[in-house]
């Protein structure tokens, strides 16, 4: 069995002069919004923080809607202002099926907790940068252009990194404690190897950025809409300068079966969404599309004796509710709290990270179960349904806003959602196999589970 705290962690051998050796109480591994959020919180406190980024700010990343609970965040870290000068206020989703031949529009402020009524769309270039600026602004040392490439644990403790710089030189930190926040890079689970891949949900994505697209009216210019489409869905995301982000989520199997190039397989893909097609009249695409594979994952620990993993760097799940983001930077505000304990107050320093472990693990498991089910027709139905029935609605709105605490109020709210969706899926398999019976077809996408 692998030891829980391995003392000797594999590492690249290195036998270059050391260029530059620093010091530090917590090196942060990553610039994006778990790493910098965490490092400007620790620099903050006093922590001497060295935050290392292999890229140079701004640079471009996907994973541009925002939830609302994401700005008490930003007011916490005193980037309120920054950010909404480059947002695009975003007050509510609209989700548009053609199965149910409608669009249905939510506002956040309709959600049970009346306190956050909007969000931001985001370029994440400027977001990034902004969240990094912040953290060298609190105090924290910042590197860009430095990819680290092993990590060790020596035997008299703290940890040990050996990186490189951008022309060739070979550089070394010695830090107390060490933040793994290289998102889908996942250094440590990977050097690890506790990378548990989730087979069973795993998507791809296509996405490019358009100008011209048709948004909402109004207040509702900034909301993100997802439109369903018999291979998965597509976000379409408004940014503040007329530009719309545009992407579809399908299974693997179904984009490995691309014959052309990824800008011509996205336009194909956007042709069988009608109502997509209509939004997009006029528009051009601005660029050449990407593709990545969205392959959820999961660390088997996010913790250990010097270490902890945030945001992407220890789980990652499909971006249909915009949730990464969010849960990249509370899982920083929370880690923080676990760093400190760690580093002053050792005693508590286990209770700390096993709290921080199991507050984190439960907000992805909380939005997972939903994330996991949202091609199914019966979640569709519930998501398409314009009635409040039980306050239920004003709690998945929570939901969405990033209400994923175990000790919400919504929590019952919630288990009456999943009761109602079982018993629709049930209906819905039972009315499958009746017209199957009977040899008349229901509706295509309304089959039960
Ligand atoms: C297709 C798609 C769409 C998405 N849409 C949304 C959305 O609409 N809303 C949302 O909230 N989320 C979305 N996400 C998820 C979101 O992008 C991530 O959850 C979020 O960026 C996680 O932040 P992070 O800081 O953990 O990781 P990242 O933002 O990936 O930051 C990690 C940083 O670490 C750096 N790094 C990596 N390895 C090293 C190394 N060895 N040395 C030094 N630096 C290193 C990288 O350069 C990077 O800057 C989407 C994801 C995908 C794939």
């Amino acid at each position: 069995m692998r030891p829980l705290f391995p003392r000797k962690w594999p590492s690249v051998p290195d036998a270059r002069p050391i260029q530059k050796d620093e010091r530090c109480d917590v090196l942060v591994i990553g610039g994006g919004p778990a790493g910098s959020t965490i490092a400007a919180l620790l620099a903050a406190r006093g922590e001497r923080v060295v935050l290392v980024e292999k890229d140079r700010h701004p640079r471009f990343h996907i994973g541009e809607s925002l939830l609302p609970m994401n700005v008490p965040l930003f007011e916490e870290l005193g980037v309120s202002e920054e950010i909404a000068r480059i947002g695009m206020p975003k007050y509510g989703v609209e989700f548009i099926s053609p199965w149910h031949n409608k669009s249905v529009s939510l506002d956040f402020a309709d959600a049970w907790d009346k306190r956050f009524p909007y969000s931001f769309e985001v370029r994440r270039s400027e977001f990034d940068h902004i969240l990094l600026k912040n953290a060298s602004a609190k105090g924290a040392s910042v590197v860009e252009g430095c990819r680290v490439n092993s990590v060790e644990f020596p035997d008299e403790g703290g940890v040990v990194a050996m990186g490189t710089g951008e022309g060739g030189e070979a550089l070394r930190w010695q830090a107390k404690f060490l933040v793994d926040a290289t998102g889908r890079d996942t250094l440590l689970a990977n050097k690890l190897a506790m990378k548990q891949r989730n087979r069973r949900h795993n998507t791809a994505a296509v996405f490019g950025h358009f100008t011209g697209a048709r948004r909402l009216p109004g207040k509702a210019a900034g909301n993100i809409t997802i439109f369903w489409f018999d291979h998965g869905w597509f976000w379409f995301i408004p940014l503040a300068d007329e530009t719309t982000s545009i992407g579809a989520v399908c299974r693997p199997e179904f984009m490995k079966s691309r014959k052309s190039d990824v800008t011509t397989f996205l336009h194909s893909l956007i042709a069988m969404c009608p109502a997509l097609v209509d939004r997009l009249a006029g528009a051009t695409m601005t660029g050449p599309a990407t593709a990545t594979g969205n392959y959820s994952y999961q660390a088997e620990r996010m913790t250990g004796r010097n270490f902890i993993m945030v945001g992407d760097a220890f789980s990652f799940v499909d971006p249909v509710f915009s949730t990464g983001v969010f849960l990249a930077m509370k899982g920083a505000f929370l880690g923080a709290d676990a760093v400190t304990a760690c580093l002053h107050r050792p005693r508590e320093a286990k209770w700390a990270l096993r709290r921080f472990e199991s507050e984190v693990r439960q907000a992805i498991a909380r939005i997972s179960w939903y994330i996991y089910r949202v091609n199914r027709p019966a979640m569709r139905d519930l998501l398409m349904t314009e009635r409040n029935v039980f306050r239920i609605q004003e709690a998945m709105l929570s939901l969405l806003s990033g209400d994923m605490s175990h000790e919400s109020p919504i929590r019952f709210r919630l288990l009456l959602f999943k009761g109602i969706f079982y018993t629709k899926s049930f209906l819905l398999a039972q009315a499958a196999r009746f017209s199957r019976l009977v040899g008349k077809p229901l509706l295509a996408g309304a089959e039960g589970d």
